[in-house]
């Protein structure tokens, strides 16, 4: 029997690190739909022309495409022995197609993992990140800013919210902010809209017993442990 995960949680909660972590502890690899559809930009036939306009106006693609997009990469060889699902499914149809397809191959889902995290937490963690232009180094004005200067500064036109102004202590290198955690209204946005796909699924999961809450306003090692402990309590 493979291992079949779903990750879910809101934007910050720490869904790709946590991803990662599966991945590497268990051997399965990490599947995103978002990923497989923005892999086919590079493509030019009609499947992928159509998917990227879908995207480039912010609707979903038919779970018609996406069903046969996901049973297409659950049986490249990678995935035999499982994978961690993150942004699929987003509604109760392709739940139950999932539910479907891998009973027909003699599985069964083993966890819907939800990371929790309180909104405000969420909030901060994508409006206060900062980052090295060279390095990987992140950081965060709220939670992670002792080796930080920062300081907001008045958009010249009164805009709101203020520009946000931070530079690394020890290199005295100006950090940067990904133009779309600057923009205080897209990220409400995107917590709403998640909020908003998300609901039903939690509760369509949690009425049949898969579902398991894992407080994500923790340290990354506690929060994998915590995962860990609920793959291993479905695979005893
Ligand atoms: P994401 O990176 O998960 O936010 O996905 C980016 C875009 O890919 C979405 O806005 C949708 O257009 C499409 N997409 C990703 N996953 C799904 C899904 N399960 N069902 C339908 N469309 C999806």
């Amino acid at each position: 029997m493979g291992l079949y995960v779903i990750l879910v949680g809101v934007q910050g909660a720490g869904k790709g690190v946590q991803a990662s972590f599966i991945r590497e502890h268990y051997g399965i690899p990490h599947v995103s739909t978002g990923d497989l559809f923005r892999a086919m930009r590079t493509r030019q036939d009609e499947l992928a022309l159509k998917i990227q306009e879908i995207m480039k106006e912010g609707r979903l693609v038919s779970d018609e495409v996406t069903n046969e997009v996901v049973r297409d990469r659950l049986e490249q060889d990678d995935a035999t022995n499982g994978v961690i699902l993150d942004g699929f499914p987003r509604n109760e149809a392709q739940a139950k197609w999932l539910e479907d397809y891998l009973a027909s191959r003699g599985e069964t889902l083993n966890a819907v993992l939800l990371l929790k995290l309180d909104l405000y937490t969420a909030f901060k963690r994508a409006f206060g990140r900062v980052k090295h232009p060279d390095s990987n180094d992140v950081y965060n004005i709220f939670f992670d800013n002792e080796d930080i200067e920062w300081e907001f500064e008045d958009h010249p036109e009164n805009a709101y919210p203020p520009r946000l102004k931070a530079k690394e202590k020890a290199s005295g290198k100006t950090l940067d902010r990904r133009s779309d955690d600057a923009n205080a209204g897209a990220i409400i946005k995107r917590i709403d809209t998640y909020l908003e796909n998300t609901a039903p699924l939690i509760q369509y999961f949690s009425g049949k017993g898969q579902l398991y809450e894992i407080d994500a306003d923790q340290s990354i090692e506690a929060v994998s442990s915590d995962i860990q402990a609920v793959i291993d309590q479905t695979l005893a």
